[in-house]
């Protein structure tokens, strides 16, 4: 079995992985790259790209240059995709495959992929899904391919086992140990395969100040606090696709005696799901309401799918109830939203708790909404924990796996990854690790 990383060897984003025998070719992943193709200091703007050709996209090497997996592409056809999670940069670039190739992937990322589809510029267009399940091999010509549930910021996310040729594979994809399907971790470390000849390990934390992963019960008791601490309208700013941390705001609106105010993709992405358990817009959470933004309607009637106005009205709240109690609301925000929030009026005491990753406040993007800020009086208290195992996770995950080699992906920092086990071997991207020529022993 050979194995090459068209894109991630040393980078985060834009992964994609081929792992082949000789008459079987997958890909996992297909994501968008997060930093410039020619110049990897460089963040991507990828706001033009849904509206560029294949041939476009694989010139500018935005695309990775695989023969066999788009359409009208030469080369031996790649036999199937497979996807490790619903985040962008996994899954992005899916809407260029060849449309007769089947995509296996889990119902959870089915579901998102195919919700987002209606609201982002991005379309992945699934035309052949099929489900995976937790530990549940399934054969894809000679090459075995049993899924493993793991906690991630990505709903539904799964690492591979893959097995051809008498050769073992595992890829990671992104995952933690910290969330709130933590416990998904110790579970596998007890039972981790054995015999693996490469273990592709995801390092996306490697090179970030070393501290530990708060967990999102901790986050959860710090949105409590915040909230308890400011009398004003709570402003989220968080991912509408990452369930464990809308799960913590809705439980932390509930403790505080509030509401979770989402926007229509939220409320859809939430619905969408089909999880009893997990909050959206129903009878069952009364604590959940949502607020019509016009910018998300003019894009859901561009879908075609004015019917969801319907669907959410016994849910629905405008600016102006809110503004009666602001500091019950915990109201989901994101820039393309301000006129509607704005119409609240009221930000006398108010906070904008941050939910994502630091790094993205320093950026251009954000000044925007710092300047919305500004103009109110809002002040900015973050709660937030990464989706990405720690360096002592990874090294845990290693030492269960016991891997021959050890190959770094979706990391900056390869190098860093001499510290986790004994027997690492960076690729360049495009550069394939025939796993027969692997050698035995592992010194670590
Ligand atoms: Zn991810």
């Amino acid at each position: 079995m050979k194995v090459i990383i068209h894109r991630g060897t040393k980078e985060i984003g834009g992964s994609c992985i081929e792992v082949s025998t000789a008459s079987t070719r997958l890909i996992f992943d297909l994501g968008m790259p997060l930093v410039a193709p020619w110049n990897k200091t460089e963040k991507l703007d990828s706001s033009g790209y849904p509206k560029m050709s294949t041939r476009e996209l694989l010139d500018l090497g935005v695309l990775p240059p695989v023969s066999g997996l788009y359409d009208n592409a030469d080369g031996s056809p790649v036999t199937a995709v497979v996807l490790s999670h619903p985040h962008q940069d996994h899954y992005g670039l899916l809407g260029h495959i060849r449309r007769d190739l089947p995509v296996y992937l889990s119902d959870g990322a089915r579901r998102i992929i195919a919700a987002s589809d209606i609201f982002l510029p991005l379309k992945a267009k699934i035309q052949h899904p099929v489900v995976v399940e937790d530990r549940r091999p399934v054969v894809i010509g000679d090459i075995t391919v049993t899924p493993y549930l793991v906690d991630h910021s990505a709903f539904a996310a799964m690492s591979f086992l893959i097995e051809g040729e008498g050769a073992r594979v595992f890829y990671t994809g992104d995952f933690r140990a910290h969330g709130r399907k933590w416990k998904l971790f110790p579970k596998f470390l007890r039972s981790a395969p054995q015999g693996v000849d490469c273990l592709l390990m995801e390092g996306t934390t490697l090179g970030r100040p070393e501290q530990r992963m708060e967990t999102e019960a901790e986050i959860e008791d710090k949105i409590v606090e915040i909230a308890r601490r400011r009398r004003g309208v709570k402003l989220i700013y968080a991912s509408g696709q990452n369930v464990d941390r809308l799960v913590s705001f809705y439980k932390a609106a509930q403790a505080t005696g509030g509401q979770f105010v989402v926007d229509l993709y939220t409320a859809y992405m939430l619905e969408a799901l089909g999880h009893d358990s997990i909050p959206r817009p129903s009878a069952a959470f009364p604590r959940m309401r949502v607020l019509y933004t016009k910018f998300l309607m003019r894009k859901i009637a561009a879908s075609g799918m004015s019917e969801l106005f319907a669907r959410y009205r016994p849910f629905e709240i405008d600016a102006r109830e809110i503004a009666r109690a602001p500091g019950k609301n915990f109201v989901m925000y994101r820039e393309s939203l301000t006129a509607d929030v704005e119409e609240i009026g009221d930000f006398n005491d108010s906070v904008l708790i941050y939910s994502l990753y630091e790094g993205y406040r320093r950026e251009a993007s954000f000044q925007k909404v710092q300047a919305f800020l500004d103009k109110h009086g809002i002040v900015i208290e973050s709660a937030h924990t990464s989706g990405h195992a720690g360096a002592s996770d990874l090294k845990k995950l290693a030492e269960a796996l016991k891997p021959r080699v050890l190959v770094p992906i979706h990391t900056f920092e390869p190098g860093k990854y001499a510290g986790l086990w004994g027997r690492v071997q960076t690729l360049g991207d495009g550069q394939a690790l025939d796993l027969a020529c692997v050698p035995a022993g592992v010194k670590s």
